[in-house]
């Protein structure tokens, strides 16, 4: 495997956390952390400040995201936000099927797939989560999980346009648990996800695709779980709300 092939991305998810002046204030302390690095960084910010978000990033290294997206371009659907919308912002990436709008907002793999392809069409990258429950862990079906979620997620989704798709493998039982998989279980599931990829693909196609793994990495534990060779980076939650926690995991990925 040969990571020079594809690009290392930190993301951090905020969650629903930092109001828009909360935002702008850690965006003011996560410029000068994170410039020069050696890897790309996206921040993921909630709905409200993605405006401040992207005005304070202009001229910077760092790219903004969403946290999701609706699969319709605009109709009666309260509450939801369009791929055009955030587009429109200046928005460039948005995450997709993350576990807990899986968990707590009835997103299924149908689902995941059409925000994905519709976050597409309007050009942004996609950040596409997928991972297994404690349970699912423990009755050993992991990989056939895995491999579902990947193949549902990408119906209809071009060879072309993976190159504007990203795959998160996030273990549900190791998010915002602080009990993050050792790196040779992220190993194994993140080859896993690209031997799904080169079927569907080809190797190129496959070699050539983030994978990023999530699921309480911090400072401590970057340097190990971005040393092996199928992780191509991480999806951050907790620890993306600390400058200096969310820069440390940065320059590890950068090294
Ligand atoms: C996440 O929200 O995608 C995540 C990985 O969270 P945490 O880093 O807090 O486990």
């Amino acid at each position: 495997m040969d990571k020079a092939k594809r690009r290392t991305v930190i993301a951090g998810n905020w969650k629903m956390n930092k109001t828009a002046r909360q935002a702008a204030e850690l965006i003011d302390a996560l410029i000068p952390a994170v410039q020069g690095a050696g890897c790309d960084v996206v921040i993921c910010t909630p709905f409200t400040s993605l405006p401040a978000a992207v005005e304070k990033c202009k001229g910077t290294n760092i790219h903004v995201g969403a946290q999701n997206v609706h699969f319709e371009a605009n109709g009666a659907y309260t509450g939801e936000i369009s791929a055009e919308m955030l587009t429109d912002l200046g928005v460039e990436y948005v995450i997709t099927g993350h576990s807990e709008r899986r968990q707590y907002f009835a997103e299924t793999d149908e689902t995941v797939n059409k925000r994905t392809r519709a976050a597409l069409a309007a050009g942004l990258q996609v950040i596409v989560c997928v991972g297994e429950s404690l349970t699912q862990r423990e009755q050993g079906v992991t990989e056939e999980l895995v491999r579902l979620q990947v193949k549902i997620a990408l119906q209809g989704v071009s060879a072309q346009e993976m190159q504007r798709v990203i795959i998160a493998y996030e273990p549900v039982w190791a998010i915002g648990t602080g009990r993050t998989a050792t790196a040779d279980q992220a190993q194994e599931v993140c080859a896993a996800i690209r031997r799904v990829l080169a079927e569907l693909y080809g190797q190129d196609v496959a070699d050539a695709t983030t994978i990023q793994y999530g699921g309480s990495m911090n400072a401590g534990n970057a340097d190990e779980l971005l040393a092996k060779a199928d992780v191509d980076g991480g999806l951050i939650g907790g620890a993306s709300l600390k400058a200096d926690a969310f820069a440390a995991i940065v320059a590890a990925a950068g090294k």
